[in-house]
C-alpha cells in the first residue's frame, strides 16, 4: 500500500534510536523528508547519516533536550527552514523514573510532566501553524500501555501520560474540522535499550539471566514474544499517514496483546 505521504515533511523527536529511530527511517522510506533530534549530537549525526544514505531523502537533525522548550521550538523553526512546512510530528521523549507514590515529592511530578507532558505540549504548539494552513496535519504521540491498564511501580508514568492521551483527544475534536489528526500510540513490550537495560535489572533482582527475564515477560503477551521496534514503527507510519485520513482521537496499543482489557 502506498502510504501517500512521498515529499511531506516529518518531524519526529527522541529520534537517535529505539522506536523514534525506527519511526522517523519508516517516514522517510514513505519517501517524507525528516527532522529527528534527541539529546546527544553524536549519536544523532549518525542516525541522520544512516537514514540519508539508507532512503536518498533530506534529514534535518539537532541535538535538543525535549523539555528544553525553546530548543525544541527552535528545532521545529530549523526544520522549517531546511525543508518546508511540517506535515507530520511525532512526539516521543525518554520515560520517567520508575517507583512508587512515596518514592516521589512536587519536583519529581513536576519533571515528569516537563518530559512527558510538555514536550508533547511544545511540538504541538510549534507545528499546528504549518498544519493549519495546508488543512493537512497529522500528530503521533507515544506513550505507554500505561494509559490503558497501569503499571505497578511506575506511578510517575502511569499518572502524566494519561494527560497526554486526554490532551491528544481533545485536539482531535478541535482541529478535526481542519483535517488535522491526533493519535496516540501505546508500546507493550517493544525490544530496544530501554527495555534490554529494564531485563537486565529485573532479572538481577529475580536472580535469573537476562534473556530468561525477556521470556517471562514476553509470556505475558498473547504472541509470547516482544516486538521489534519496526513492527511498532509499521504502524505509527500508517497513523501519520494518507491512508489513515479517518482515524482520529484513538489512542492504540502495539503491544502484542499484553493488555487485557477489549
Ligand atoms: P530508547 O532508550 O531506545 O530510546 C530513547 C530515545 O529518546 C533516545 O534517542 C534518547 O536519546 C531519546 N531521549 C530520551 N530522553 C530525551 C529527552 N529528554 N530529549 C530528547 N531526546 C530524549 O527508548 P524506547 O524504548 O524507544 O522508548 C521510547 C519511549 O517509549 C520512552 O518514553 C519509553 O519510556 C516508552 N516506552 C517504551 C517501552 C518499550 O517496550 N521499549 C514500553 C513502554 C513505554
Amino acid at each position: 500500500m502506498d502510504l501517500g505521504i512521498r515529499g511531506r515533511v516529518a518531524v519526529v523527536t527522541a529520534a537517535s534510536k529505539g522506536m523514534g529511530r525506527a519511526i522517523a527511517g519508516e517516514l522517510a522510506a514513505e519517501g517524507c523528508q525528516v527532522a529527528i533530534c534527541s539529546r546527544d549530537a553524536g549519536s544523532i549525526e549518525s542516525a541522520a547519516e544512516e537514514i540519508r544514505s539508507a532512503h536518498g531523502v533530506e534529514v534535518y537533525c539537532e541535538s535538543v533536550d525535549v523539555t528544553d522548550r525553546d530548543a525544541l521550538r527552535a528545532f521545529v523553526e530549523g526544520a522549517r527552514r531546511s525543508l518546508g512546512p511540517v506535515s507530520i510530528a511525532v512526539a516521543n521523549a525518554g520515560g520517567p523514573p520508575a517507583g512508587r507514590f512515596e518514592d516521589f515529592g512536587a519536583d519529581e511530578w513536576l519533571d515528569a510532566f516537563r518530559l512527558n507532558f510538555l514536550g508533547t505540549w511544545t511540538l504541538i504548539r510549534a507545528v499546528l501553524p504549518d498544519m493549519r494552513a495546508q488543512r493537512w496535519g497529522r500528530v503521533v504521540s507515544l506513550t505507554s500501555t500505561s494509559v490503558r491498564q497501569p503499571i505497578d511501580g511506575l506511578i510517575l508514568s502511569n499518572g502524566v501520560r494519561a494527560s497526554v492521551v486526554g490532551m491528544l483527544k481533545t485536539l482531535a475534536a478541535e482541529y478535526g474540522p481542519e483535517n488535522i489528526l491526533f493519535n496516540n500510540v501505546g508500546p507493550g513490550l517493544i525490544a530496544t535499550d530501554r527495555l534490554l537495560s529494564l531485563a537486565g535489572s529485573r532479572a538481577q533482582q529475580a536472580g535469573v539471566d537476562r534473556a530468561e527475564m525477556i521470556k517471562r515477560l514476553a509470556s505475558r503477551t498473547a504472541l509470547h514474544r516482544v516486538g521489534r521496534p519496526e513492527e511498532f514503527a509499521w504502524v505509527v507510519a500508517f497513523l501519520c499517514s494518507e491512508r489513515a485520513s479517518y482515524v482520529t482521537g484513538s489512542s492504540l496499543m502495539i503491544d502484542g496483546g499484553l493488555v487485557k482489557a477489549v
